[in-house]
């Protein structure tokens, strides 16, 4: 009976429908730590984006910060210039540059801007060393992670979390110093006298810091970043990837060093998985190109050495293009190149040249829209404006207004307005027409004048219409 009624069990087994499930297990990461002339590169731009991302909030000329974005008065500075909200268009134009710049480099260079210059690559790097430098390289992590809980491990692990929760305690005290004066923010932390959007304002960006580059990182690029997702369709034939020399390397197959490759039938891949092991993204670059891939270059630098091991000269893997691999003629200059690159010229152009002719005063005059005109009891006509004075510069200006028209009128409001740096004052003023004077006017301009009496050469102007009651205009 049983072995009638397994026999039974086993068909219907083998005809159940195999469950797959359509998500990936996650697994854990271990990249080998590699030396090379690539990561030395990448090391060193590490080192200065950290340097200008540390020192930028710190920096001030005569007081004036070089970059803040003062949220609570309303301005931006960029390089010491102060730019109000009615210039924010000016911010988005950099930003728009600033795209336009990032899409050009994918179409040349691929994703060298992922593995050289990403945020998100540069703090998990920073993340990851300080997790090696504790807890040592590939195999040492392993098996900590593999082994049971005990002092050691413990230590290690508190070290290590310790450790990251400073890195991102200090990236979150430097961010919200884009925001504040940080010269002010520290003794304030080490008070401990924050109010509560500033304790927010901290916690979130470490939070978040640790989370992503400590504990996630190439997830983040995997399932997070929609650049990640969308900057293959800009590769042309051209653009430089990271690849595989399937020719030299293939077929793969480990043997002696003193071995000659030719006699056994194999390429120079000798199938040591060096460049997996060092791949922070864990993937097999030999597979061909995989948009999991961040252009980090670990792999070219394993391969180096593994080569010069063997005593076979060059990388197997190298920045390249689908081109090059094809054996055919690399284009560096192709018509989208310069199509993208003329037009950031172009925008550059634009913006220098409004930077250069920025006036340090915005100035406008609004008319009353629900009421052009007002009549009084004497024939006098009265028109309200509002004056609105934006002082772009870093230190308050006092500015002097005054008016120019063929009419007779009268100005009732103030001759001179104070505007704090970078701020913005709104002055209700009414300009009228005295009675004998309507009845044989005719509606006409008015040009309004603001001078800076700090600055003399500081000088704008507006003009509006004074509004008549119908039949007179
Ligand atoms: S490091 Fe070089 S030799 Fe080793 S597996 Fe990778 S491609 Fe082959
Ligand atoms: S395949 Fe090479 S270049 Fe791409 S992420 Fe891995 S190590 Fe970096």
């Amino acid at each position: 009976m049983g072995a009638s009624e397994s026999g039974a069990m086993s068909e219907a087994e083998a005809g159940a429908p195999e469950t797959i499930s359509l998500y990936e297990k996650w697994r854990k990461i271990y990249p080998l730590w590699v030396s090379g002339g690539w990561q030395r590169s990448r090391r060193i731009v590490l080192v200065i984006l950290l340097v200008v991302f540390y020192s930028a909030p710190w920096l001030t000329w005569n007081g004036e910060p070089g970059f803040r974005i003062d949220l609570a008065h309303r301005r931006f500075t960029l390089f010491w210039t102060t730019f109000v909200p009615e210039e924010f268009v000016l911010l988005a134009w950099l930003l728009l540059i600033a795209a336009l710049t990032l899409f050009t480099v994918t179409v040349a260079a691929g994703r060298v801007f992922c593995g050289w210059a990403c945020p998100q690559t540069i703090w998990s790097l920073v993340y990851f060393s300080v997790e090696r430098w504790i807890e040592g390289d590939r195999a040492a992590r392993m098996r900590l992670d593999r082994g049971p809980w005990n002092r050691r491990k413990v230590v290690k692990k508190i070290l290590k979390y310790s450790a990251w929760a400073m890195i991102a305690f200090s990236i979150s005290v430097t961010f919200v110093g884009f925001f504040e004066p940080i010269r002010e923010l520290i003794p304030r932390i080490l008070t401990f006298d924050l109010g509560k959007w500033e304790i927010i304002a901290l916690f979130l960006p470490a939070a978040l810091s640790f989370l992503l580059s400590g504990v996630l990182r190439e997830q983040v690029c995997f399932h997070m970043c929609p650049y990640a997702r969308f900057q293959s369709v800009m590769f042309d034939r051209d653009s430089l990837i990271i690849s595989y020399d399937v020719d030299r390397g293939e077929p793969r197959g480990s043997r002696k060093r003193s071995a000659d490759p030719a006699s056994l039938g194999l390429g120079a891949c000798v199938d040591c998985r060096k460049c997996v092991s060092v791949c922070p993204t864990g993937i097999d670059i030999r597979d061909g190109l995989q948009y999991q891939c961040i252009g980090c270059a670990a792999c070219i630098d394993a391969c180096t050495e593994v080569m010069h091991t063997m005593g076979y000269g060059e990388s197997l893997i190298r920045y390249s293009s689908e081109n090059r691999d094809e054996g055919q003629q690399r284009h560096w200059l192709r018509p989208r190149l310069i199509g993208y690159a003329s037009l950031i010229l172009v925008m550059l152009g634009v913006f220098g040249y409004t930077l250069a002719h920025r006036v340090p005063v915005g100035f406008d005059v609004f008319g009353d829209r629900s009421r052009l005109f007002r009549e009084d009891w004497d024939g006098s006509v009265e028109n309200v404006f509002t004056l609105r004075v934006a002082n772009r510069e870093g230190e308050d200006r006092e500015y002097r207004i005054g008016f120019e028209s063929p009419l007779p009128l009268r100005y009732d409001g103030p001759e001179k307005v104070r505007v704090p740096a970078g701020g913005v004052e709104s002055i209700p003023i009414r300009m009228i027409l005295p009675g004998d004077a309507a009845g044989r006017a005719e509606s006409a301009e008015v040009l309004f004048r603001l001078e800076s009496l700090d600055s003399p050469d500081v000088e704008v102007e507006k003009t509006t219409r004074f509004h008549l009651p119908p039949g007179r205009e």
